[in-house]
């Protein structure tokens, strides 16, 4: 259920701040366990600046380049900001995410995952990771397959990338709620504390099923003009 959406993305982040709380109490989960990353990619500076005023740290951006232009400036305004990549990472930009990135929820391939392993060891910087799972076996999405998982997670073991936990995007137009299950029994079974999981339409179904780092956008800036 859709709750009118307020005007301001400041009174947004207040709703849903509001909603991730309850959706907690009701999984009988502590609420400190569930991250909120206000997705801001193709949003300007002037629309994340009052998020940032009222105590939202965290931030996801999909593409190396925006971000690189976006939050340098930001960050060293405002101590304690983290920046998550949660979009579809090139090998040949892993250095550049490396430096710029907190956290990376798109490792998806052996090939990145050496890539991503260098890059850490050369700037001797640990980027914790998820490795993104391709839930609903598309065509068209990133993420490995299931199948693929545990050969993912040995690399990963063997370059020195800290593992943090699983992340997936479900199929569009249908219930999300399978493969945000199975996505948490996956986690479970290769002992994995984190889950990234949940959007705009169905991160308190993410909540009650395990996530602790949901990732919105459109709830609270609002649509976005361009596709992605
Ligand atoms: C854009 C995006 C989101 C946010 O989606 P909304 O529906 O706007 O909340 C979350 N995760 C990923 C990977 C995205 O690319």
């Amino acid at each position: 259920m859709q709750e009118a959406t307020p005007e301001k993305s400041a009174d947004r982040l207040t709703a849903i701040r509001a909603r991730m709380a309850a959706a907690a109490k009701l999984a009988r989960r502590p609420s400190e366990d569930i991250h909120l990353i206000a997705v801001s990619k193709t949003r300007s500076v002037e629309d994340i600046a009052p998020l940032i005023l009222q105590g939202q740290m965290l931030f996801g951006e999909n593409r190396v380049q925006e971000a690189a232009q976006k939050w340098p400036v930001l960050k060293e305004q405002h101590s304690g900001i983290q920046l998550h990549l949660i979009g579809q990472l090139q090998s040949n930009k892993a250095e550049e995410a490396v430096a710029l990135f907190d956290m990376i929820h798109s490792v998806d391939r052996l090939s990145l995952i050496s890539a991503l392993g260098k890059a850490m060891q050369k700037l001797q910087r640990a980027v914790p990771c998820f490795i993104q799972v391709n839930i609903g076996a598309e065509a068209q999405k990133g993420g490995c397959s299931v199948a693929e998982l545990p050969d993912l997670l040995k690399a990963a073991q063997e370059s020195d990338i800290p593992v943090a936990g699983l992340m997936c995007i479900p199929p569009a137009d249908v219930e999300a709620a399978p493969f945000f299950a199975l996505l948490a029994e996956l986690s479970a079974r290769h002992g994995l504390p984190q889950l990234s999981m949940g959007m705009s339409d169905d991160f308190e179904m993410a909540i009650m099923l395990g996530a602790t780092h949901i990732r919105v956008g459109t709830a609270l800036f609002g649509a976005r003009t361009s596709a992605d």
